[in-house]
């Protein structure tokens, strides 16, 4: 069977016509949600890197110490680490700099962990674990990192308190080098307005006159 050409021509301009018309009242559906997920994913990027700008630059930590000090594990008990060292020094926030301990707050306890019977003065926080242990958590005051628990009452030394502390959370200075700068976060405006948990990337010196309250 053949059809004549013309007959073809028109019938293909028909459905070309048909297909026109339908295309132009019912526009294609993806092209707005595509416009959005663009839009949206923008969006992502910016708060993303928003937020990194927040932060201050800590030390970089290994994944133990990182486990330890972001995420409240324990190192396992034992004499290696600081557990044992008896040098004279500062014992500093591994994370900030901040120093925690002087060499002359160490004792001996045998339990397995470096132990302090005394701080400097304004460098460690005390928290009540919510896990209904008890124990009361030291952080470092500074960058918030954890350093491990307080306990009293054990009679190991005239303080009758000991500061368990992981070797991880801890650098060691020994006396005579060089203490690094302490790693700042803006405590002063955090303290007198929003209690937020969010370092802010400023250090030392840099911090800019108290604000808050300020009205
Ligand atoms: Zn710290």
């Amino acid at each position: 069977m053949k059809f004549s050409l013309p007959l073809v021509t028109s019938a293909v301009l028909i459905v070309a016509g048909m297909a026109a018309y339908s295309f132009a009242f019912d526009p294609p559906k993806d092209s707005e949600p595509a416009a959005t997920s663009t839009k949206s994913s923008k969006a992502n990027t910016l708060s993303k890197s928003k937020k990194m700008s927040d932060e201050p630059i800590y030390n970089k930590l290994t994944p133990q110490e990182q486990r330890v000090i972001l995420h409240k594990d324990t190192d396992r008990p034992g004499n290696g680490g600081l557990t044992k060292n008896k040098a004279d020094g500062i014992y500093i926030c591994k994370r900030c700099n901040a120093p925690l301990y002087n060499s002359t707050h160490k004792f001996m306890s045998d339990c397995g962990w470096p132990s302090f019977d005394d701080e400097i003065e304004n460098a460690v926080e005390r928290k009540l674990e919510t896990d209904g242990s008890g124990r009361i958590e030291i952080i470092c005051k500074n960058c918030s990192g954890h350093l491990g628990h307080v306990f009293e009452g054990e009679r190991l030394t005239t303080k009758n308190i000991r500061h368990c502390v992981n070797s991880s959370s801890m650098t060691f200075i020994a006396k005579g080098k060089d203490v690094p700068k302490v790693i700042k976060r803006e405590s002063d405006s955090e303290k007198a307005g929003e209690v937020g948990d969010k370092p802010s990337a400023s250090t030392s010196k840099a911090n800019s006159p108290i604000k808050a309250n300020d009205k």
